[in-house]
């Protein structure tokens, strides 16, 4: 039986995925896939790997969230005040 966080890693090897299609696959709500995100990078790193990401873009207006450092996604746009936000998607490579 794999812990969340290890079919988290699993899922994010084989493709880019969001929070929400994570929290489909895995049965779980977007919160608890946030929250296990900083561990995930952490622990993807200590074994050589990359937790990476690939920025978030406002469905409304194209804007890019490319500044952004946190793991967790934007709720809102800065530009339109849009909250229909795409992304970001997660990957783990290098392991
Ligand atoms: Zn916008």
């Amino acid at each position: 039986m794999q812990t969340l966080r290890q079919q988290i890693i699993r899922l994010l090897q084989e493709k880019a995925l969001d929070t929400l299609a994570l929290s489909q696959a895995l049965a779980v709500r977007e919160k608890e896939i946030h929250d296990h995100l900083p561990h995930i990078a952490k622990s993807v790193a200590g074994r050589g790997g990359r937790l990476a990401m690939q920025p978030a873009h406002c469905e409304g207006c194209g804007f890019k969230f490319k500044e952004r450092r946190r793991l967790s996604p934007p709720s809102r746009c800065p530009r339109c005040k849009s909250n229909r936000i795409l992304g970001p998607w997660y990957r783990v490579t290098g392991l």
